[in-house]
């Protein structure tokens, strides 16, 4: 290949001398690209959601392919991001399909060295179990003056950033119902 053909497909240079200037288009596209499908055409029907990962609530649009999430991408239609996603967001395809994704309750007993399978109803049963007696042990009805207090500063909830709006709620007029104090949520931004 001679250098000027070499240079000629360069994208810098088809970008500075085609009819690319901002390199979003031809000027960006390689011999290889060009034989590729997106997956955003393959889909066969195309979801709306929300990005889980923070308070922002980006929009997402969803692409599913054979009953399978092929590709998550910005929502233009979205008034909050018009579109956009952060890293974390535009990765968030692997939260649904990541093969590292766990699919169990995951335990790990007090000095055990290993994490074992639960089903999902004894976890349940035994989260609920130390929950009351968590809550037993620690119950304060009144201070040292006799004034009532009513709660238990021994269970308290730490959220995280894919709990949705309603999930959080539900939470909250929980966690409050039983006494707990310490209600909080790592999506604050
Ligand atoms: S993590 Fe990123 S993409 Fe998701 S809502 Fe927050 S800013 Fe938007």
């Amino acid at each position: 290949m001679g250098v000027r053909r070499w240079v000629e497909r360069w994208p810098l240079y088809r970008q500075l001398t085609g009819t690319d200037p901002l390199g979003r288009g031809a000027a960006a596209k390689s011999a290889r690209s060009l034989t590729l499908t997106a997956r955003t055409d393959t889909a066969d029907s195309v979801a709306r959601s929300v990005c889980p990962y923070c308070a922002v609530g980006c929009g997402q649009r969803v692409y599913v392919a054979d009953g399978q999430v092929t590709q998550i991408e910005g929502d233009p239609d979205s008034p909050i991001s018009r579109g956009r996603l952060c890293p974390k967001g535009a990765a968030s395809k692997s939260l649904v399909t990541s093969p590292l994704r766990q699919t169990t309750v995951r335990y790990r007993r007090p000095y055990g060295t290993e994490w074992e399978d639960l089903d999902l109803d004894t976890a349940m049963n035994m989260i609920a179990d130390r929950v009351l007696a968590a809550r037993d042990e620690t119950w304060e009805d009144r201070d040292d003056e006799g004034r009532p207090l009513n709660r238990t500063l021994g269970i308290s909830s730490l959220g995280g950033a894919t709990l949705d709006n309603e999930e959080n709620y539900l939470i909250k007029k929980l966690f409050t119902a039983m006494g707990a104090l310490q209600i909080e949520n790592q999506a604050r931004i």
